[in-house]
């Protein structure tokens, strides 16, 4: 167990360290940030910076020497650079989580091993391959980019043959995998936090909104079709979490189907679908993430409201912070981003009611 007063370093810059360095300060903890970006949002908030590409192995090694424990905020930094941090301070999640959560084809195989349901998927590494996981999977289909995939960025729709050439161009003609249309109710996550000794609490499931592949609500209670298919999905989130050895948060997207729950993707670490737990649960994914991080017990995630919503603020919604700031049910948080560009998350909002 880390005393207060020592230091997480954390890979990333974005608004989940961020949150994740505002949690660890509450509980007296110093956060290092290490990012390639010139203003990060973290980085306004940390205690200390270090500006470096991920994979510079000498500016990796002077913050080892800075810090008592690492996580992430980004999961697509490479394996290489965490084993080489981990070589010299615990590194939590470790670079078996990243691994399978970087590469969507390693992600759904885990998965299918451990008994959850995807979308009929294949691989596809070639404009040839294209053509043989069309008459495998079947249309309408989305290919998918197998890594670097974030806001469903990476990703072309595949409505008839013909769109083929396109969604292959689309993606940069990179190793990808095709994954069947999923008819859908609802989607939902399943977000949940492991401890170094094996504990683990999950928060209740928020129901996920959608729009032009961008997160733009996650709300609370989830409907009744979602409610029932919840515990076989926290079940099988908590057993990725186990067989990952993973520690820390760890996040689970489902589609909810007529037939049950699909299993999309996961993020091992805190989750846009978990912003609303800061102020709708007894202990946020961050404090909790923090928790795990440096080795304390872990805190429960009871509800604090019966009803929560959380909104992104994406592009030009930020603009509307005067009158958000002076809603007294809204609690804002804004990431002190400059640009508004479109598609960019500047922030959230989240409510709670009776
Ligand atoms: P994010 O980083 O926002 O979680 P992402 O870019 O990693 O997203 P996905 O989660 O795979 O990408 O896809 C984004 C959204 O697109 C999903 O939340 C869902 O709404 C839709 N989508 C993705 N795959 C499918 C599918 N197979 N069938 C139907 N809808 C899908
Ligand atoms: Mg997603």
């Amino acid at each position: 167990m880390l005393a207060p007063g020592s230091t997480i370093g954390i890979l990333g810059g974005g608004q989940l360290g961020r949150m994740l360095a505002l949690a660890a300060a509450e509980l007296g903890y110093r956060c290092h940030i290490f990012a390639p970006e010139v203003d990060s949002p973290a980085a306004d908030v940390a205690a200390a910076v270090t500006r470096a590409d991920y994979g510079d192995a000498d500016a990796l090694a002077e913050f080892a020497g800075k810090i008592d424990v690492a996580t992430l905020e980004w999961e697509n930094v490479a394996c290489d650079a965490v084993r080489q941090l981990a070589a010299m301070v615990p590194v939590h999640p470790g670079a078996h989580s990243l691994e399978v959560a970087q590469d969507r084809m390693a992600e759904k195989q885990f998965v299918e091993w451990l008994g959850g349901r995807t979308a009929a998927w294949a691989g596809v590494d070639s404009r040839e391959a294209l053509d043989a996981a069309i008459a495998q999977v079947g249309l309408p289909a989305i290919l998918k980019t197998r890594r670097f995939g974030y806001d469903g960025k990476g990703q072309a729709r595949i409505i008839t043959a013909a769109d083929a050439d396109a969604a292959w161009e689309a993606i940069g003609q990179q190793p990808a995998i095709l994954e069947g249309f999923v008819t859908f109710a609802h989607e939902f996550s399943v977000i949940l936090c492991r401890g170094q000794d094996g504990a683990m609490v999950d928060w209740p499931v928020p129901v996920n909104l959608h729009k032009g592949g961008i997160l733009a609500t996650s709300s609370l209670p989830a409907p009744a079709l979602v409610r029932g298919q919840a515990e076989e999905a926290v079940a099988l989130a908590r057993t990725v979490a186990e067989k990952l050895g993973h520690v820390g948060v760890l996040t689970c997207e489902f589609f909810a189907c007529k037939d049950g729950p699909r299993f999309n993707e996961m993020a091992p670490r805190v989750h846009n679908s978990g912003h609303w737990t800061i102020e709708g649960s007894a202990a946020s994914q961050f404090e909790n993430h923090v928790r795990a991080v440096v080795g304390l017990p872990l805190r429960p995630t009871t509800l604090v409201a019966n009803r929560i919503e959380m909104t992104n603020l994406i592009g030009d919604d930020v603009a509307d912070w005067p009158k958000l700031m002076a809603d007294p049910t809204a609690r804002v948080h804004l990431y002190g981003k400059g640009e508004a560009r479109p598609g960019r998350k500047m922030g959230h909002v989240t409510r709670l009611g009776k």
